[in-house]
């Protein structure tokens, strides 16, 4: 379960495990992408995005948290580290 919005992460569908984090998955310098990447195995969740600006706040960056989830539940659009 995600500490921050209480939302239940589902099981890796690679190697079943159960401690999947919210990670900033943002490259080149935007840290405005969110995923859930699995602490097994190191496989990455569809991303989420939120504005990064000074206007944003924190329920907008929950938001995208949820929606990383909701997409990780959804099993689609998964990437394996390599
Ligand atoms: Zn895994």
């Amino acid at each position: 379960m995600d500490k921050i919005t209480g939302k239940e992460i589902f099981p890796c569908p690679f190697c079943g495990s159960n401690n999947g984090n919210v990670v900033n998955s943002g490259h080149l310098g935007s840290d405005n992408h969110l995923a859930v990447e699995c602490d097994g195995c190191g496989a990455i969740g569809p991303e989420a995005e939120y504005t990064d600006s000074c206007f944003s706040d924190d329920e907008e960056v929950e938001e995208a948290r949820v929606e990383a989830i909701e997409k990780w539940n959804s099993r689609c659009d998964f990437k394996k580290k390599v």
